[in-house]
């Protein structure tokens, strides 16, 4: 029986894993991660009652693998709460609510827009022209970045003041060398077809039931009841018994033999047949270098963000002075001097089990490709620098009684001007090397419902490869 290792324990690494076992192609599963757990950065805790997240806390609807794994496997999953507001976002003391009908980077009704204070009169008159401005002409290939399309459509003070935060909310990065149609490719289409953003966001909008929503539509995400780390228990303990599922297994290298690969662990080798890299590309990059260089170097050069979160339970009575938070959260656009947060998510409001009768959680993200500055400070300087922005943004009057700081270094993958092509012949390259696959977040989007069809995928092209070599052999 051939024998497939598959390097790094992660959703990517575990759906892989899941697929092999799926297979009729008998093998055997060896996966390797080199931490002390599985599910990469889907990592929960729970403080009493209070559920909080480390990592990711939702999954998208649009992006079903992971919503359909969770059903698949048994892993009740929820809803966010009915809202008590939509996204908010910073504009000095204040924190505004996006306007009603606003969809991600423009107005879809005028009215709610024209009355608020987001963008200056001569800012919103910038942002009407869009219903006037000819469609942009882009060559078939021609990549553009997300800052140059949305100033060209709606103006300067719409990209810092609205598009920029909301695009960090996302992606961790800098719409300045983002590609947009390696990220946002939707509005391409938008412009494509409605000439105007606003006009094709309004039609698109009235086709919806909730029509009246802005910024982040709540009711597209859901969360695992018992937290994100919920999803890679269940996924290993459906591997029982089918796979050998090893942790403190860190891969330090993998060197080809005839008929496939060896894999060098500290210690001990495994002669496999099959490899597939599922680590952060970072680290598939070093282990490639000796056989790909120029797959190494293309991999290389997808660059990286990195972002803290910083749980924070609250007394109650913490926000005495301004109320509760309502809504879901907020996020700071980057021209806002001197902030240490890039967003906040109000966690209770959000979903179910974040908070009790006693208690509020917010989660607090620092860092991303705009905020290099902040994540390199010390643990002590986030949290006051943190607490120094929740009491201007939110009144808090008290420390919060329990908090956990994570950082996630370069954990972001960043889809900058020309991805498109280095994905492209990072997929080449990767295909002349017989008995080897790369998966990841790095390459056709880095949500947890693509890392589950990415995972899964590498596994079908290793099979199929696999298969067609026998048959070539009888
Ligand atoms: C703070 C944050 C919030 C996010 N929020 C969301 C969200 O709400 N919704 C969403 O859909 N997505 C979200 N994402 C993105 C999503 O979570 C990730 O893209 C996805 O989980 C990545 O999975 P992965 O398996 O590819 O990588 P990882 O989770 O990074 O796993 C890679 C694994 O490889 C292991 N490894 C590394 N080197 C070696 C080695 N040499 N040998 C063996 N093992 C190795 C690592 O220990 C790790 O366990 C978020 C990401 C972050 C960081």
């Amino acid at each position: 029986m051939k024998t497939i290792a598959i390097v790094g324990g992660g959703m990517t690494g575990l759906s892989a894993a899941l697929a092999l076992a799926d297979a009729d192609q008998p093998v055997r599963i060896v996966l390797l991660e080199a931490s002390d757990s599985f599910g990469g950065v889907c990592r929960s805790q729970r403080w009493g009652d209070v559920l909080c997240e480390e990592g990711p806390d939702s999954l998208v609807i649009t992006k079903p693998a992971s919503i359909e794994l969770c059903e698949r496997l048994g892993v009740e999953l929820v809803p966010t709460l009915p809202s008590t507001g939509g996204a908010l976002i910073a504009k000095g003391n204040r924190l505004l609510p996006l306007p009603e009908g606003f969809q991600l980077m423009a107005p879809s009704r005028f009215l709610p827009f024209v009355r608020t204070d987001h963008v200056s009169w001569p800012g919103k008159l910038r942002m009407g022209l869009d219903l006037l401005l000819p469609r942009g002409r882009y060559a078939d290939d021609e990549d553009v970045s997300l800052a140059e399309f949305v100033r060209r459509r709606l103006g300067q003070e719409a990209l810092d003041r609205l598009a920029q935060p909301l695009i960090a909310g996302i992606y961790s990065g800098d719409p300045e060398r983002l590609s947009l149609r390696s990220t946002m490719p939707d509005l391409l289409g938008i412009e494509d077809t409605y000439r105007s953003l606003t006009l094709g966001m309004r039609a698109r909008a009235k086709a919806r039931p909730d029509a009246k929503a802005s910024g982040a539509r709540y009711g597209l995400f859901r969360t695992p009841l018992r937290g994100m780390a919920a999803i890679p228990a269940a996924v290993v303990a459906a591997l029982d018994g089918k796979a050998e599922l090893r942790t403190g297994a860190k891969v330090l290298g993998i060197d080809r033999r005839e008929g496939g690969w060896t894999v060098r662990l500290a210690g001990e080798s495994l002669d496999v047949q099959g490899v597939i890299l599922a680590t952060p590309h970072t680290v598939a990059a070093s282990l490639l270098a000796p056989h790909a260089p120029s797959v190494a170097t293309a991999l290389r050069g997808i660059r990286t963000s990195s972002t803290a979160t910083l749980n924070m339970l609250f007394r109650r009575s913490a926000f005495r002075r301004a109320g509760l938070p309502r809504g879901n959260g907020f996020v700071v656009p980057a021209v806002e001097q001197g902030r240490t947060l890039m967003a906040c998510t109000f966690a209770t409001n959000k979903y179910p089990g974040r908070g009790d009768d006693e208690h509020f959680l917010l989660r607090g993200f620092i860092g991303g490709e705009l905020g290099r500055a902040q994540f390199g400070k010390g643990d002590e300087e986030l949290r006051i620098g943190t607490m120094a922005d929740l009491r201007a943004l939110l009144g808090v009057s008290e420390d919060p009684v329990r908090s956990h700081l994570r950082r996630w270094t370069n954990a972001q993958p960043q889809y900058e001007l020309g991805h498109i092509g280095r994905v492209r012949r990072i997929e080449q390259g990767v295909a002349a090397i017989p008995g080897l696959e790369l998966a990841g977040n790095a390459f056709a989007g880095v949500g947890l419902g693509n890392v589950v069809v990415e995972g899964r995928q590498a596994a079908e092209r290793l099979l199929a490869a696999a298969g067609s070599a026998s048959e070539g052999r009888t």
